[in-house]
């Protein structure tokens, strides 16, 4: 599936609509190359809210919508309240903008626009898709394993067993268990315990893995799962995953679909151009040229995770006491405290000398692909652990919130490629953990495994594999409508 330019004027226009987060604008981004490459027009209509920045595409046509949202740092708390302002606020503009493209398109002979794509998140676009009688397909952006554990939450809910406040209603037997174990999931968040155990039907998630929202009531939560995997009428749904990663879950989720569904991933393979929000800092490159192969750990936990000024310092000194060499991303606005820098001076700096690196934000697939690079310290949200697996870097997962649990656990159990800390940030398991990774002989099977994996994915991407025919399939789809 390699990115050559197949211009087709016959082909249409595709409007694709991303949520305004990074970890969303970049798989979009990525499907709109992917589909241009194969003669489409892409216009994409973005918020002005972390809008994407349109010189890094110059192929494609960006319109912004207002969306009467303060720019403003948001952080893993807001998320869910923030998404359903999002999709209170931009329908109507969305409409008026949509149903101006289409005047334009007759008037000045444009291509017609064929379908819309829309994150999952941006929900709102299916009332107004239908509205202007166009097609639409959706993009989901998390793990088809994600998907599956939080469809699980909500058929509790459908059932009744799980009210509205999160508790059970009287049911026996073993869905009786379930849901006490549900409870105690809820408990989880609400009292401080914990649940070790299993998920029947979800091996290998337990109920502390289940991708539940700790922020707000359990209802803001289910609203918000209801609301993006509600059966609308879209067309199809597009995922960034594949079968060599996630058949199983995958094969679950097409039975129970009623539209096709087309696991293209990893998109950011065979699209690699930079979505990025940030400035990259490319001096980390000229960093890595200088260690050795295999040595390096990456340490970053994306665009919105933080941690607060303790977890910094464990981390750190972690790392530091690891002597392994790390290049750290530290975003602007991922620790809760203005002044961290100064925890990093106490000693630290003349601690760790040449051996680490830090920056506010890294190039990071550049980085994942470096010979340098070893292992990957990751908070597990979906992109990252895409990229990581396809450049065959084994993980430490610290999931913070939501799908990176799931995440998480698939890479430490199921692909066998990383090893999860399961508790608090602490100095000393960080330390264990980067040496089992980048150091023992259990880190070279599992940096093994991550590059048989990688080897996989590069032949499932290419002709013949099974994300290529998906695309293919999608392409069909998308000219017949
Ligand atoms: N990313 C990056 N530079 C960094 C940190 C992250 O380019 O320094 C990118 C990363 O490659 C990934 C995205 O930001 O594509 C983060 O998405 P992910 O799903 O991993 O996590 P999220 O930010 O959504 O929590």
């Amino acid at each position: 599936m390699e990115m050559e330019k197949e211009h087709r004027s016959s082909h249409p226009r595709l409007v694709l609509v991303p949520l305004p987060f990074q970890g969303h604008i970049n798989p979009m981004l990525q499907l709109g190359s992917i589909l241009h490459s194969k003669g489409f027009s892409i216009t994409v209509l973005h918020t002005a809210f972390n809008s994407p920045i349109p010189s890094s595409y110059p192929e494609f046509g960006f319109v912004s919508i207002p969306d009467n949202l303060s720019e403003q740092l948001i952080s893993a708390d807001d998320l869910l309240p923030f998404i359903s302002l999002l999709n209170l606020n931009c329908g109507v503009p969305f409409q008026e903008c949509l149903a101006k493209m289409v005047q334009k398109q007759e008037v000045e002979n444009e291509p017609s626009i064929a379908c819309i794509v829309y994150d999952e998140c941006m929900y709102f676009c299916d009332a107004v898709a239908k509205y202007v009688k166009l097609p639409s397909i959706v993009l989901r952006t998390t793990s088809a394993s994600t998907y599956l554990s939080r469809n699980a939450i909500l058929q509790l809910k459908a059932e009744g067993v799980l009210n509205s406040q999160g508790t059970s209603t009287n049911i026996q037997g073993a869905v009786a268990y379930l849901i006490s174990a549900l409870e105690s999931l809820f408990n989880i968040f609400y009292l401080g315990s914990t649940s070790q155990d299993l998920v029947p039907g979800l091996h290998p998630l337990r109920f502390k893995d289940l991708p539940v929202s700790k922020i707000g009531t359990p209802e803001i939560f289910l609203q918000f799962i209801t609301n993006i995997y509600k059966t609308r009428t879209s067309s199809a749904i597009i995922w960034n995953t594949n079968d060599v990663l996630e058949q199983p879950s995958l094969q679950e989720i097409q039975k129970q679909c009623e539209v096709g569904i087309f696991p293209v991933g990893p998109l950011h393979e065979v699209a690699p151009a930079s979505s990025s929000l940030i400035k990259e800092d490319n001096s980390c490159i000229t960093w890595l040229e200088k260690q050795k192969q295999n040595t390096v750990l990456y340490v970053s936990l994306g665009s919105v995770a933080s941690v607060d000024k303790k977890e910094l310092g464990e981390m750190a000194w972690g790392l530091a006491n690891s002597k392994q060499p790390f290049l750290w991303v530290i975003r602007p606005g991922s620790v809760d405290d203005q002044e961290w820098k100064k925890l990093l001076t106490e000693g630290f700096v003349e601690a760790v000398g040449e051996n680490g690196c830090i920056v506010k934000w890294a190039p990071q697939k550049e980085v994942l692909a470096h010979g340098a690079v070893g292992g990957f310290w990751t908070h597990c949200g979906w992109n990252s652990t895409l990229e990581s697996i396809s450049k065959g870097v084994p993980m430490i997962c610290k999931p913070c919130f939501g799908d990176q649990r799931v995440n998480g656990r698939h890479v430490s159990q199921v692909w066998r490629i990383g090893i999860q800390l399961e508790n608090m940030c602490e100095r000393g398991e960080v330390e264990r953990a980067i040496k089992r990774l980048m150091v023992d002989k259990e880190g070279k099977e599992m940096r093994q495994r991550a590059k048989n994996l990688k080897e996989r994915i590069q032949l499932d991407i290419r002709e013949g594999g099974s994300s290529y025919n998906y695309l293919n399939k999608l392409i069909e789809l998308i000219m017949s409508f």
